[in-house]
């Protein structure tokens, strides 16, 4: 009678331990996936930021303007031509050259 209540007691505590290390685990897992969420954010929140920054150099590319063609193109994609020392920006050496030898015809003329 005694070996069955030890049995017993042995099996409750097995069960005790077992549900214990259950539940171990799945805060674990939970943990885990909380983690896993969290960082997920995180990067979400970094892809924001990132976009933001995307924004902010988008609005600190300064768009200027083909005075020959009247187009409008990013600063750095540009041809910058110094003329009397303002800075000119064209969208092609086409135009470059274009506006180069009016300035030259208008030098010419006046
Ligand atoms: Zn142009």
């Amino acid at each position: 009678m005694m070996n069955f209540i030890a049995r017993f007691l042995r099996f409750v505590v097995w069960v005790l331990i077992l549900s214990w290390g259950l539940k171990l685990i799945g805060k674990l897992l939970a943990w885990a996936f909380q983690r896993a969420v969290d960082t997920d954010q995180q990067d979400g929140s970094e892809g924001n930021s990132s976009s933001r920054d995307a924004q902010r150099t988008l609005t600190a590319r300064q768009l200027v303007r083909d005075p020959v063609c009247g187009v409008h193109l990013a600063e750095s994609l540009a041809i910058p031509y110094r003329e009397d020392g303002q800075l000119m920006h064209f969208c092609s050496a086409e135009c470059r050259d274009k506006y180069a030898s009016g300035i030259l015809r208008r030098a010419v003329n006046g």
